[in-house]
């Protein structure tokens, strides 16, 4: 019979919690305006190619006040070049619309997952990015990927994985947790061929443990 693992992993994680503290999130922007529009922007497309965009549609429309002003069609000069710009563009300014001012984006899961462009992913990555009491933990692509090599989650069901991060650790962590995996999958846990000997989780990791 397979014998089960027992790992803290709130201890083995801190190794990768340090390694990562501070690290700026790749979207860069000065506000949550900013963060919100190139979250939704960035949505099968890549953070490189947000941040060079951005730049002139923000300047065009700095704040949701402005935005809600436009058609969807007088933000493809702007957004043209990202992967489903006029989805996009349409939920954009429906957002604005519907928000009006920047005060009023929400602070929690339930109002960001309301909005157009906005799933429970976006959502934890804004509310992270933000400072706001985290409701849960950002799984992305590279969460998916890194989170079942690792064994601190089963499965490729974005919100299954979610469930187990939550579970196996406590809810203070779950901004460094979400945020670190994310930039382990980015840096060293790469599709194919990851750097595992270089990687600070290869004493608990499972896939790792396999290869030796
Ligand atoms: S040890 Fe290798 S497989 Fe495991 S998390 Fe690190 S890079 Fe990924």
């Amino acid at each position: 019979m397979k014998t089960q693992r027992q790992i803290n992993w709130l201890e083995a994680l801190q190794p990768l919690f340090k390694k990562y503290r501070g690290k700026k999130h790749p979207l860069t922007h000065e506000n949550r305006y900013q963060l919100v529009v190139k979250v939704i922007l960035s949505a099968r497309d890549s953070d490189k190619h947000i941040n060079e965009i951005a730049p002139a549609l923000f300047k065009e429309y700095p704040s949701i006040k402005e935005l809600a002003t436009a058609k969807s069609d007088d933000l493809y000069p702007f957004i043209g070049s990202v992967t489903n710009f006029a989805n996009k563009a349409a939920w954009l300014v429906e957002l604005a619309k519907t928000l009006g001012e920047d005060k009023y984006i929400p602070k929690n899961l339930e109002g960001l997952t309301a909005l157009p462009g906005i799933g429970r992913k976006s959502a934890n990555v804004i509310m992270s990015e933000s400072g706001d009491e985290m409701e849960g933990v950002i799984v992305d692509l590279h969460v998916l990927r890194v989170a079942p090599r690792l064994g601190i989650a089963k499965g490729a069901n974005p919100e299954k994985i979610e469930k187990q991060l939550m579970e196996k650790i406590p809810q203070k962590y779950w901004k460094p947790l979400g945020m670190s995996l994310t930039y382990l999958g980015r840096e060293l846990c790469r599709p194919t061929n990851p750097r595992c000997p270089e990687c600070p989780m290869n004493p608990v990791c499972e896939y790792y443990q396999k290869q030796k």
